[in-house]
């Protein structure tokens, strides 16, 4: 998968550790960094993709990506039904 994107992030020249909180202000705080970031959606997907399970990815938490993986699970499943 293509990382390039990753040089556009606005986490880029920050301190890794901050995207991988411990506790929940923790959480929204690097949720608020990924709010306006350019590479958003692209950052997600990737962590999706890669079933990344650690740190915000793409303004999301763990627990919040492993929800969209279970949501996305389930609709290809009733859609495989119809
Ligand atoms: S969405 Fe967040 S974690 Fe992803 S590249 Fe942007 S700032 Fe970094």
């Amino acid at each position: 998968m293509d990382t390039d994107w990753m040089t556009r992030g606005k986490c880029r020249d920050m301190d890794p550790t901050v995207f991988f909180p411990n506790d929940g202000i923790g959480v929204q705080t690097a949720q608020r960094i990924c709010a306006d970031c350019p590479v958003k959606v692209v950052c997600l997907e990737y962590a999706l993709t890669n079933r990344v399970d650690h740190g915000v990815w793409g303004g999301t938490s763990e627990r919040e990506r492993r929800r969209i993986l279970r949501q996305r699970r389930l609709s290809k499943l009733a859609a495989s039904r119809n």
